[in-house]
């Protein structure tokens, strides 16, 4: 089997779609299992939604319901063209489903409180929407393909909007379902993003959350591959939004795909890696609109060389500085600090040390900043630092590369540098500049590092 996840413009419309259904046509013969995200702006589009029904703006919500029914019933309608018995009942299931979330959106304006159970349910619809649809397009271009409900594998505990996957149950489940789904069909498709709690409730794995689904699929069947596809031709060594020269990977580790993922890579989201490690399967990150392409292999390090991979960034991070004199020849200082992030589930990037001064960087504003500032302020100065970016520099053992700091200091010059950090493992070397200096810092040191 193989595992085959198209995102949001993979699936953005109808010439996407074909495209999409031609692909997954093409490896039929591997027992494809499809992982789909929602149309192109269409998670977006139902936040916006989730908003307005918090605010009471129940015109707002319906107009922007309205919208998200045309899109889909107009996608639906192209799509089955002169397959009127497929059309029908595909229109009738988008309607359905549009239907549902309607009278949901009606009671929490009515309440005008969103609770994160009743976001999860609302921003949600975008797979439930795409999958169906392409489900019955599949069909109709003679792919005997079955749609299975995410939420019967998925299993998440913790926050309903931010859900963890237990993997146990869900390497229990997915055989089953996914094995019963194929009895009589050539191709399995269902959602990626959505998920359900232990007690059937309806979570979310996070923004960008397809590519996790497709990578705990994978896992949970030991797939052959996990292919991972999209709108570049691969894993580029820069977003080609902020350079456009940025060129494509052929081959990347699993380590250096993940740290690229957790230091501002949207490509993939950052916890995609673990799961396919843990079985060892290959990644593939492919350009649905140019299928020929050979785009980039992700597998174990073994098979990858000792160099610089790419330049990636976050943007407008938070940088905080804290300050106490009786972190002087103090055990257990460090301790004390991180305690306080851990507590409060405030993941730090980057940390540098002094003798009396810790420097961290952590996301722009996460959720509980107050509290860990309160905590901190107990027992230290505590200075919050905004405006602020952070660049990272990824490869392999990159303490082997000759003048490689010399390389990325050089382009920096004359700008700003706040924080400087290397790990130990040299898979990263990253600086923290002026968010304003952000776009010729990244471009500066792509240009010297790889053009
Ligand atoms: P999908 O909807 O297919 O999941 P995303 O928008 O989440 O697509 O991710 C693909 C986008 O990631 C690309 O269009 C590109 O702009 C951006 N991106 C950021 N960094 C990189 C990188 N290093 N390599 C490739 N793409 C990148
Ligand atoms: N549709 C979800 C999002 O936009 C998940 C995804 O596309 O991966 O965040
Ligand atoms: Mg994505």
């Amino acid at each position: 089997m193989i595992v085959m996840k198209f995102g949001g413009t993979s699936v953005a419309g109808n010439e996407a779609i074909s495209r999409t259904i031609d692909i997954i046509g093409s490896k039929i013969e591997k027992q494809p299992v499809v992982v789909v995200s929602a149309m192109s702006g269409v998670t977006d589009l139902l936040y916006l939604i989730a908003d307005k029904a918090a605010a009471k703006d129940h015109k707002a919500a319906m107009e922007l319901l309205a919208q998200l029914r045309n899109r889909h019933i107009d996608v639906a309608d192209e799509l089955l063209d002169g397959n009127a018995g497929l059309m029908l009942p595909a229109v009738s299931s988008v309607n359905e489903i549009c239907d549902e979330l309607e009278q949901f959106v009606i009671a929490v304006c009515a309440l005008g409180e969103l609770s994160e159970r009743s976001k999860a349910m609302i921003v949600s619809n975008g797979e439930l929407l795409s999958s169906t649809i392409i489900s019955y397009a599949m069909n109709a271009r003679g792919i005997k393909t079955s749609w299975v409900d995410a939420r019967k594998m998925m299993i998440t505990e913790g926050e309903l909007m931010k859900g963890e996957p237990q993997e146990g149950r869900i390497c229990e489940l997915v055989p089953i379902v996914v094995g019963d789904a194929f009895q009589g069909h050539q191709a399995v498709i269902t959602q990626g993003f959505i998920a359900s709690d232990v007690s059937g409730v309806t979570s979310v794995l996070g923004r960008g959350g397809s590519d996790y689904t497709a990578s705990l699929i994978g896992m949970a069947l030991g797939a052959e591959a996990i292919e991972i596809w999209t709108d570049v031709d691969g894993v580029l060594t820069a977003d080609p939004r902020m350079v456009p020269t940025a060129k494509k990977l052929d081959v990347i580790s699993f380590e250096e795909a993940a740290e690229m993922a957790h230091f501002g890579a949207k490509v993939l989201h950052p916890l995609t890696i673990e799961p396919a490690v843990r079985q060892n399967i290959p990644i593939y990150v492919l350009n649905s609109m140019k299928p020929s392409g050979s785009g980039t292999l992700i597998i174990e390090e073994a098979g990858t060389e000792d160099s610089v991979k790419s330049v990636s960034f976050k943007k407008d991070i938070l940088v905080i500085n804290i300050f106490s004199t009786k972190m002087i020849d103090a055990s257990g200082f460090l301790s004390k600090v991180f305690d306080i992030f851990s507590r409060n589930n405030v993941s730090v990037d980057l940390i540098s040390t002094t003798e009396a001064n810790i420097s961290v960087t952590c996301d722009h504003a996460p959720k509980n900043i107050e509290k860990v500032t309160r905590e901190l302020s107990e027992f230290a100065d505590v200075v919050m630092d905004e405006g602020k970016s952070q660049i990272s520099v990824i490869g392999k053992n990159l303490v082997n590369i000759d003048g490689l700091m010399q390389n990325i200091l050089g382009a920096l010059q004359g700008k700003k540098l706040y924080m400087i950090s290397q790990g130990a493992s040299y898979i990263n070397i990253s600086v923290v500049v002026d968010s304003e200096a952000l776009p010729e810092a990244v471009n500066g040191i792509h240009k010297s590092l790889f053009e």
